[in-house]
């Protein structure tokens, strides 16, 4: 049996710090939380080598007295909190008194720090968390904190790190995420020497989101505002939620650009990404998925904050109302911003308890709410066209209509597009593919790759509505193709088609009916009459989701009376 025995405290010290400190990317959340709690106005945050070799952050906020500076560096010595009760009520974002200390123990740390102007503040240094050096230095108020080789004195951790790049992007999200959440305050980020993202700290959200997503995505942003109250034991518990979202022709492959920050903390949730998800649904492709900015304000007594290691996860009180708050602020947010003005409530999946049409989402004071699940969401609302008037044709492509608020420009093409595709996906649904026999057959001559996936797949080119048969080497017989194609380029969707079946891309079906809608559309450069562009937009009045094409772009503008009157100047 090995014997059993306790820690020497620098041992310990590298095991808990292991906590807080995973990357060099927590030295700089937990020092950035730290300037933020110090009530700064600007941060400046350097780093070289990935945060290995050194990073500094530099604040205006009140610094740390002479006297309590050393103990600052102490495990759990914390201004923010005295006793446990505190800990029901969090306002700050840090409260457990273990960065300091924690960061200390892994690396060589130096600080500057002065409270206010005309007094001499302090600089230290520290190595394995001892304090080997302590003088006074003047500086303006604030401090400077200065962590050099990182992990040095653990290799096991330097050996888990990624590339400098990769270190480097993870640098610059936590700062992004907490410029994003404090517009107020200015950011200055340095990597090697280089800039890489200013805040002006003017408080505007938007100047913020041109910093980190640059002015095209940020042109297509909408600000939220909503909230709800919600009731807990009898009491009314007000939740806000403001921030912005991008419109649904602004998204991304990943998650990343889902922001959450709950009372100003960042955190991660899988709630709240729910919430969001759920708000754009059917109007994101598939795999697609929004930016959002999201900022919680709860009551304090309403969170817990003390749930997660690195404080990343937050848990509710009343999980449901936060839920069903942020998916009604965004969902009104795109509805209402959204380029066609009218909507209609398709479906209410929400089976309300009361009578007369109330539209409470949230229990009442005496109802207790673990009786509701959070699968419930709020009622959509399907986004359909008003009646438009069609004016005409521009360059060959854009229909101009009026509706009842404002001018439409319509990409014809690409609103062609999304009636195919909705006409397509209808048929396929119901009765199959409708189909047009070849007034003579067409001899197809493909390549061997083509060859083979023809062998195996040539089935479901009959699904949707082409029927060929072998002929000799290398050589088909074309004797049917989707009616939609008759007057289109059917042998180039036929090529399409033929490629998605070979490379095996993942949503297959859904590939080969957009090739199909594509092909059947109108192009772009076709010149129509008046009626055909007015059926056109019968057409497209009909469709679920007319402002978009089956690709995610936009398939019209919309200016409304409103924004006319203000281009020139009427208000
Ligand atoms: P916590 O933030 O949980 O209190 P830390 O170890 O991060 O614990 O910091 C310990 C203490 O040091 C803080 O409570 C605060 O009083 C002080 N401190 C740390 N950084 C700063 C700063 N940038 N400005 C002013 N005070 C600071
Ligand atoms: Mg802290």
């Amino acid at each position: 049996m090995k014997k059993v025995k306790v820690l020497s405290p620098q041992v310990a010290a590298k095991i808990a710090a292991g906590e807080v400190v995973e990357r060099p990317a927590s030295v700089v959340k937990e020092l950035l939380e730290n300037a933020l709690d110090a009530n700064a106005n600007q941060i400046g945050v350097e780093t070289r080598g990935g945060g290995l070799e050194s990073m500094r952050l530099t604040d205006d906020g009140s610094g740390i007295e002479s006297e309590d500076v050393e103990t600052a560096f102490e495990r759990y010595a914390t201004s923010k909190i005295n006793d446990v009760e505190d800990l029901h009520a969090i306002t700050t974002l840090g409260f457990r008194g273990e960065a300091l200390a924690s960061i200390a123990a892994v690396a060589q740390v130096d600080i500057t720090t002065s409270i206010e102007e005309g007094t001499v503040g302090d600089a230290l240094t520290l190595k394995e968390g001892i304090v080997v050096r302590h003088v006074p230095q003047a500086r303006p108020h604030g401090t400077t904190i200065t962590v050099k080789d990182l992990f040095r004195n653990i290799p096991a951790r330097l050996k888990f790190l990624k590339s400098t790049a990769t270190e480097n992007s993870h640098i610059a999200e936590v700062v992004s995420q907490y410029a994003l959440a404090y517009p107020r305050i200015k950011f200055n980020l340095n990597i090697d020497g280089r800039p890489i993202l200013q805040t002006s700290g003017n408080g505007k959200l938007m100047d913020v989101v041109i910093a980190v997503y640059g002015l095209e995505t940020a042109k297509r942003m909408l600000e939220v505002h909503g909230g709800e109250v919600g009731w807990q034991a009898g009491e009314a518990v007000p939740i806000t939620v403001t921030g912005m979202v991008g419109t649904p022709t602004v998204n991304k492959a990943g998650r990343d650009a889902l922001h959450f920050y709950v009372n100003r903390r960042v955190i991660g949730s899988r709630l709240l990404t729910r919430a969001v998800e759920e708000a754009y649904q059917g109007l994101l492709m598939q795999g697609r998925h929004p930016i959002a900015i999201i900022n919680i304000t709860v009551p304090p007594s309403q969170l817990d904050v003390n749930i997660h290691p690195t404080k990343a996860e937050v848990k509710f009180q009343n999980e449901r109302v936060v839920f069903t708050s942020v998916q009604r602020a965004v969902r009104s947010t795109l509805v209402a911003t959204a380029p066609v003005p009218q909507i209609e409530e398709a479906q209410k999946t929400y089976t309300g308890q009361s009578a007369a049409g109330a539209r409470s989402l949230w229990p009442l004071p005496n109802q207790t709410n673990s009786t509701m699940s959070l699968t419930e969401s709020a009622p959509t609302a399907r986004l359909t066209l008003p009646v438009l008037r069609v004016i005409g044709q521009v360059a060959g492509n854009y229909i101009v209509a009026e509706g009842p608020d404002g001018l439409y420009i319509i990409d014809q093409h690409a609103a062609h597009e999304r009636i195919m595709y909705e006409q397509i996906t209808a048929q396929k649904a119901n009765r199959g593919i409708v189909v047009q026999e070849m007034l003579e057959p067409y001899s197809l001559e493909v390549m061997p790759q083509q060859d083979e996936m023809l062998k195996s797949d040539i089935g479901k080119l009959q699904e949707f509505g082409f029927v060929i048969e072998p002929f000799g080497e290398r050589t088909y017989l074309v004797r049917v193709i989707p009616a939609v194609l008759k007057d289109g380029d059917w042998l180039e969707a036929l090529r399409e088609i033929m490629d998605s079946l070979r490379e095996k891309t993942t949503n297959i079906e859904d590939n080969i009916t957009k090739s199909l809608a594509c092909h059947s559309a109108v192009r772009a450069g076709n010149k129509l009459s008046d009626d055909e562009m007015r059926e056109l937009i019968r057409q497209l009045e009909k469709v679920n989701l007319p402002h978009t094409c089956p690709h995610g772009r936009p398939t019209m503008l919309h200016l409304s009376i409103g924004q006319l009157e203000k281009e020139f100047g009427r208000v």
